[in-house]
């Protein structure tokens, strides 16, 4: 029994930082509203961007694999693991992303680890923005490579790392393309420019920006029109299109590739036809209802101006995700626990999943967000400065 005492004294520890974090469980689907702890709450917390998760079509597409297929896939893909709905889902991804092949991950955290250790090992760089996702965070550490940490988004100092870093075997640079707590892009233009002048690979993880950035919505590559640079595209299927798992896009042998070194994708369980099924509508309607996403983006520019206004610092975002700046841990619980009085609920994000003083309020908007609740929302923000938060 002793033998697991120090975690008391560790947990102890982060209830003394404010660091404790509580797991609420949601009741009903992902919607504009969500009931938490008897409560419920203007949703401002989902990643379910444009309200696909409880879409009846995705549903239904979902129900329909389900009595095709079953719900495991019952072994790895290389096995006996991939289905037809995986195959239809691949496909239609490389498709829709405009590349040769695709490959489906347990999730995006699996297809940011997988990928880049497939791409580096002992004797390669990997240039890391500071302000990655910690997928991409613990790919490089699995990796075995060296890995430099230039400054969020500073292409300057990474163009003095690629010019100082020569004589490895390979290179990498690997970026969020929107970053997932800040709500601002990378520059992919420039970083681009320098994987082509470096002799380096680009990946970009675009979980936060598929289905909702670019015309298309193929993310922060295409808004930017960066795409051809991009050597190789990670996405999740978690976020935008409402379900689960990740995948990554790009030249046919690099997936083949993927498909003999990507290890989270040989030795997880392949995703149940379902999961795959849903998706794959979602992608559709994403290509058939652009409006969503133009709705969405409209509803972020109105309400960073609106929240400007009121004096907040919502920092860099240009996105559907926006912080509002707060430094200390304590001010944004004190405020994330006013708002959820007043029956919304916007997360109080601290480290370790931010830096230390950025502790902030992290809006995530949804297409579901009426204008109705947008009002809602600044009143809640005009009251939370009125009592001095
Ligand atoms: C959420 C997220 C992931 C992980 O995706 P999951 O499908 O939830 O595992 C990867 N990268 C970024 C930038 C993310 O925000």
């Amino acid at each position: 029994m002793h033998a697991l005492d120090w975690i008391h004294r560790e947990l102890e520890a982060l209830d003394a930082r404010q660091l404790r974090r509580p797991l609420r469980t949601r009741s009903g689907p992902q919607a504009a509203a969500v009931a938490v702890g008897g409560r419920t709450l203007l949703n401002f917390a989902s990643n379910d961007y444009l309200a696909l998760a409880s879409d009846p079509r995705v549903i239904e597409a979902a129900c329909r694999a389900a009595h095709a297929e079953g719900l495991g896939a019952g072994a790895s893909p290389l096995i006996t693991g991939r289905g037809e709905a995986a195959a239809h889902l691949e496909a239609r991804l490389a498709q829709f992303e405009g590349c040769q092949a695709a490959l489906v991950f347990p999730s995006g955290y699996a297809a940011n680890v997988g990928s880049i250790t497939a791409l580096a090992g002992e004797g390669d760089c990997i240039y890391s923005d500071a302000l990655n996702h910690a997928s991409i965070i613990d790919g490089c550490r699995l990796s075995r490579a060296k890995v430099q940490v230039y400054p969020h988004g500073d292409c300057s100092r990474l163009a003095e790392l690629l010019a100082q870093g020569r004589g490895y075997r390979r290179r990498l640079i690997v970026t969020d393309g929107l970053f997932s707590m800040d709500g601002d892009l990378a520059p992919l233009a420039e970083l681009g420019r320098l994987a082509a002048e470096y002799d380096a690979m680009l990946l970009v993880d675009e979980a936060h920006a598929t289905g909702v950035l670019g015309a298309g919505g193929r993310g922060a590559a295409e808004l930017l029109q960066a795409e051809a640079a991009v050597h190789v595209r990670v996405g999740t299927l978690s976020k935008a299109l409402g379900a689960a798992g990740g995948f990554v896009c790009g030249p046919a042998h690099l997936i083949e590739w993927l498909r003999h070194a990507a290890r989270p994708y040989m030795f997880s369980t392949a995703l149940p036809a379902p999961v795959c099924a849903a998706a794959q509508t979602a992608l559709e309607l994403i290509e058939h209802e652009p409006h969503r996403r133009q709705t969405l983006l409209a509803h972020a520019d109105h309400l960073r101006r609106e929240l400007a206004a009121q004096g907040w610092n919502t920092g860099p975002s240009s996105s559907q995700i926006i912080p509002i700046l707060l430094g200390s841990a304590q001010r944004a619980i004190d405020a994330s626990c006013q708002l959820a009085e007043q029956g919304l609920l916007v997360p109080a994000i601290r480290p370790p999943t931010v830096p230390q003083d950025s502790s902030r309020l992290r809006i995530s908007l949804s297409f579901a967000h009426t204008t109705e609740m947008l009002a809602r929302l600044l009143d809640a923000c005009r009251s939370l400065a009125a009592r001095g938060i």
